[in-house]
């Protein structure tokens, strides 16, 4: 199903800098080290596109890859890392939050959650955020083999509780980047 070929486009620390809007475009988010670099290497099925490592942070701009000529995927910065001073971490709220609001070409945004963990309070105030504006959003679960299946299933159907009491229904989408569990799920629904 496509994910053919994927490319590395630019870099842009906001919004103004992104490239021409042209192709629809499909964002990633969630706080650092959740593994949205991986999932995305594990979409497009290529190890060393975008970066991942343990460090967290590293990502501090919107990293753009070009997939089969005909949309892009669009790795935001991960929010929530202590180590950066709290006057760059407004700047990057309010540079993702101009880009998600205002980047017409914009499809889907995809929040990452780590399966092992409850939702922060940022990723429940950026449910809230999202649900309150209108955009379309799903939640994936990563690092799935980390838990066995009964606490896998545990931690989605919290997240969905805490979803249902804002009053928002989303696709939830168990993955792993290891043993490529729910991959063909997350292409399907960008896709659609
Ligand atoms: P990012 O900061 O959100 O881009 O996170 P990375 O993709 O760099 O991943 C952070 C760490 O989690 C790395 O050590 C990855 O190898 C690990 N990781 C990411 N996804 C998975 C997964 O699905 N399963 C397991 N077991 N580890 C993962």
């Amino acid at each position: 199903m496509g994910f053919d070929k994927a490319e590395f486009v630019t870099s842009a620390p906001s919004l103004d800098v992104c490239p021409k809007p042209y192709y629809p475009e499909i964002c990633f988010a969630g706080r650092s080290n959740v593994g949205k670099s991986s999932l995305i290497n594990a979409l497009v099925n290529h190890k060393g596109l975008a970066r991942t490592s343990n460090r967290p942070g590293k990502t501090q701009q919107m990293n753009y890859y070009q997939v089969d000529d005909k949309m892009y995927l669009v790795d935001l910065p991960g929010f929530g890392y202590a180590k950066v001073s709290k006057k760059e971490r407004e700047r990057w709220g309010r540079d993702i939050r101009d880009y998600l609001l205002e980047r017409a070409t914009l499809r889907l945004v995809i929040h990452l959650v780590d399966i092992r963990h409850k939702p922060t309070d940022l990723d429940e105030e950026f449910f809230y955020w999202l649900g309150t504006n209108r955009l379309p959003f799903t939640v994936v679960l990563t690092k799935g083999d980390k838990l066995s299946h009964n606490k896998r299933h545990q931690s989605k159907a919290r997240l969905k509780r805490i979803l249902d009491e804002m009053n928002i229904e989303v696709p939830i989408i168990i993955s792993s980047a290891e043993d490529n569990t729910g991959i063909g799920d997350i292409k399907e629904l960008i896709y659609e």
